[in-house]
This record gives C-alpha cells, sequence and structure tokens, in this order.
C-alpha cells in the first residue's frame, strides 16, 4: 500500500461482478489478480437471462412475493420454490426477507438502484467501446399476458418504479401489435406490454470477454477455491485448503451467492442466499427480435446464439445442489400452452445457477469491518445488469478512499 491507495487488489470471484471491478480498477492503475475456483463465469454469471434491463429491474421483497413464496412451499412446479427444508439458516433468512415483504423497504430498495440502473447501460458501453469484444444489443423486453387484467399486475408495478424515479418507456400491445413483436405469441397471449430502451447480452460470451479483457491488461486469473482471508500489518493473504497463497495491498470478495462463507468473518451479517433458477436453449421455428417475458408464469426468453434461451423459477437451495429435473419440467409445462414455433422436445444446454439474494433487495458493495477487504455482490435477479455500474463505483471507492454517495444504501456491514 502506498498511502491509503491500493496499489495491488486480488478479485475473489470471476462473475460479472467481480471482473466488472477488476477491470475498472485497471482503468485506475491498479495491478489486478482474479482468483475463482472455476475459472471465469462459472457461476450465476453464465446462464442467465442477460437482459441489462433498467427499466424492469424490480426488487424481489415486494410484498406479493412473500404470499406467492408461502403458497408455494409444497409445490415443486411453482415458479418460486422453497423446499420444505431443515436448514435454519435458510429459516433465518426467509424470516428476514418477509420482515422487509413490505412497500416502504421496497420503495428503499427501488430508490438506492436507482444509480445502478442509470449507470447499467452506460457502463456495459464503456466496456464494449474498449476492449470487451461481445455485442450489448439494444432491443425493447416485451411481456405477454393472457389477460388485460393479468397485463395490469407489471403496469401497476412499473407506476410504481416510476413513482420513485426510474423511467420506465413503455407501451401497451393489443394482440396483433402483441404477435408482430412477439412472433412466439401464441393464441392464448392476448396484450402486451413493451419496454423499451433496454439492452441485453449472451452473458457467458460477455463475461469470458470480460475476463480475456483483464488479462490483456495483466491479470492473471487462477483457478483456486478460497478458503481464508486473513490481514497483516501490510497486506491481505488470501489461501487455499491446497495451500495457495496470494497477497495484495486489498482483496475484493465478489463470490455472488457465496459471499458469507468468507466475508461473515469480516463483520459481513446481511445473510445471501442462492435464489437458483435454470435455463435451456431450444430452436425456434419463428423469428425472435428481442427479449421476451411471461411474467405470470416468471419466464424470460432471450435470443441466443440463433435459437432461445429460456430461464426462469426461483428455488431457495443450496448453491452447489445438484439440479433437480422436475424445475426445468415446470418451466415447460408453464411456457408451452402460450408459446408457439418453440421446439421444447429438442432443447439443450440445461443449466443451473445461484441468484445472489440478500432480505433487504439491495446488493452489498463496500468495504467490510477491516480496511482493504471489501465485498461486491447480492445483485439477486439484477446482477447482470449492474455488476458492471458496481465494478466501477466501488473502484472509485477503493482507490479514492471515499465511498461514492451510489455507495451508502449498499453498505455491507448495515
Ligand atoms: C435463471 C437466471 C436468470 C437471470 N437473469 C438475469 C437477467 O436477465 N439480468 C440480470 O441482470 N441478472 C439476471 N440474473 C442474475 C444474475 O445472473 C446474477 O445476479 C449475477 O450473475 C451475479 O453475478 P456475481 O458476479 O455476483 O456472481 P457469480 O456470477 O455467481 O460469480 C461468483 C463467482 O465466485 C466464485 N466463487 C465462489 N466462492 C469462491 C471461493 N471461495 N473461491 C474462489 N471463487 C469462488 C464462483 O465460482 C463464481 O464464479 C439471473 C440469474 C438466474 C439464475
Amino acid at each position: 500500500m502506498v498511502g491509503n491507495w491500493p496499489r495491488s487488489v486480488i478479485v475473489v470471484g470471476a462473475g460479472i461482478v467481480g471482473l466488472s471491478t477488476a477491470w475498472f480498477l485497471q482503468e485506475r492503475g491498479v495491478q489486478v489478480d482474479v482468483v475463482d475456483r472455476g475459472g471465469v463465469a462459472a457461476g450465476a454469471s453464465w446462464g442467465n437471462a442477460g437482459w441489462i434491463a433498467p427499466g424492469l429491474a424490480i426488487p424481489l421483497n415486494e410484498p406479493a412475493v412473500l404470499r406467492y413464496g408461502l403458497r408455494s412451499v409444497l409445490n415443486p412446479a411453482a415458479p418460486l420454490h422453497v423446499p420444505a427444508s431443515l436448514d435454519p439458516g435458510l429459516w433465518r433468512f426467509l424470516a428476514r426477507f418477509a420482515a422487509n415483504s413490505h412497500w416502504r423497504s421496497w420503495t428503499r430498495a427501488a430508490r438506492a438502484n436507482l444509480p445502478l440502473n442509470d449507470e447499467c447501460i452506460e457502463a456495459y458501453e464503456v466496456l464494449a467501446a474498449n476492449g470487451v469484444a461481445a455485442p450489448v444489443v439494444a432491443a425493447p423486453i416485451t411481456a405477454a399476458f393472457r389477460t388485460p387484467r393479468q397485463a395490469e399486475s407489471l403496469l401497476r408495478e412499473l407506476r410504481r418504479l416510476q413513482t420513485v424515479g426510474q423511467r420506465v418507456d413503455h407501451t401497451v400491445l393489443d394482440g396483433g401489435r402483441l404477435a408482430e413483436h412477439a412472433p412466439l405469441a401464441g393464441e392464448a397471449l392476448k396484450v402486451g406490454v413493451r419496454i423499451d430502451g433496454q439492452r441485453y447480452v449472451d452473458p457467458g460470451a460477455f463475461v469470458h470477454a470480460l475476463g480475456r479483457a483483464v488479462m490483456r491488461r495483466g491479470a492473471t486469473v487462477y483457478a483456486v477455491e478460497v478458503d481464508e482471508v486473513r490481514t497483516d500489518d501490510r497486506k491481505v493473504i488470501v489461501r487455499s485448503a491446497k495451500g495457495t497463497v496470494l497477497s495484495a495491498d486489498a482483496v475484493v470478495l465478489a463470490t455472488g451467492a457465496w459471499l458469507p462463507r468468507v466475508a461473515a468473518q469480516w463483520g459481513v451479517r446481511v445473510p445471501v442466499r442462492a435464489g437458483r433458477g435454470y435455463s435451456f436453449t431450444v430452436p425456434v421455428d419463428r423469428p425472435v427480435p428481442g427479449p421476451l417475458y411471461l411474467p405470470d408464469v416468471r419466464v424470460a426468453c432471450t435470443p441466443y446464439q440463433g435459437a432461445l434461451r429460456v430461464a426462469g423459477t426461483m428455488e431457495f437451495r443450496d448453491p452447489d445442489a445438484p439440479g433437480v429435473p422436475a424445475r426445468l419440467e415446470a418451466i415447460i409445462a408453464s411456457a408451452r400452452p402460450l408459446l408457439e414455433g418453440v421446439r421444447w422436445e429438442e432443447h439443450t444446454d440445461v443449466w443451473v445457477g445461484p441468484r445472489p439474494v440478500t432480505p433487504d433487495g439491495r446488493p452489498l458493495i463496500g468495504v467490510t469491518a477491516r480496511p482493504g477487504i471489501y465485498v461486491a455482490g447480492g445483485h439477486g435477479m439484477w446482477g447482470m445488469a449492474h455488476g458492471p455500474a458496481t465494478g466501477r463505483l466501488l473502484a472509485e471507492q477503493i482507490t479514492t478512499g471515499k465511498q461514492p454517495a451510489a455507495l451508502r444504501e449498499f453498505d455491507p456491514l448495515r
């Protein structure tokens, strides 16, 4: 450390959040190395829906989700599933989530997210214009519904977001216009809501391109699982169980749904749990001009490598547990009656990944109880969108020692 300014940083976690932080630290002249137990994009940043969608970044902790979650405890086919498990940590987390599932806490989270929403597209554009060779595609996201009443519940949520200051340019579409915008929408879908000004990416391709850019700028990516982080008078030391030892002036823990495993010992008490989702790829016989959202069954569809990536469900289960085939079948069963021209039987590329969910809808970004040890994670449903803006703000804090106003609500020690 020269003065109060870290010259070298180890980033643990090579997902969108960790690699964005690494890239923006390098931009500020910091020597960075990255450590990930599975290599680049080994966690949630691989198989997600890839929506960079500030107009839809609705915090999870709304009262309806709680009611819905409680009803779904015993139904493994429900889009939100809480297994009837004996894990006391999970029940403590759910109790805190329940305590935050009211409009005051939701509004606080929605307001706190505004700066991340404001900056998210621009932060992607900065990366793409400066050597991260992966497309960021501009397209509206079209939500589709069976009935106007169902559409009204999304419109209500969008109005709430607008009330807290989020710009949401949207248009209601009748059945004919819905079919023009979303040729996959089947006969059952009669109403659409088009949200303009959004972006989408192929998340795995983008994060790998980001990883290559970070390496070109001098970082080494170590395939190592970190077990312990500690400090001595001058350095932060990162160790693996297998004996790898790395040291630097500071460390950023960006380990997604695994964040508490190392961060808890540094005073981070807000729990992060894995809200696991599934995705797969299916061939389609109709054009897919942009992302398609089926809110009633909570399924997100994105153009992906000439086919369609279908993503959905939220199950609170250990991030390392194997995938549950019934969850995938539940996604197909719920979306099949709504879409046409999708060859469901030919699905491939099945994936399960853990959204890092906090109980209050706000991520954890900033310094821990120990100077030199930072965390960045817990972005839940919207980490792909918010990762680059997070990395830019945290790099500013690390290299100036001042917490940007935009990070105040994300204090990891709250
Ligand atoms: C089905 C689904 C759809 C989604 N769709 C969207 C979307 O459309 N838009 C959006 O914005 N977000 C979306 N998300 C959420 C988004 O994927 C996550 O919020 C985001 O990827 C989190 O990024 P991260 O870098 O924090 O975590 P991760 O990508 O999970 O990265 C954490 C990394 O840390 C590593 N790691 C963990 N522990 C250790 C350790 N001890 N030592 C070394 N390495 C370690 C892991 O291997 C992993 O690579 C979706 C998620 C899912 C599951």
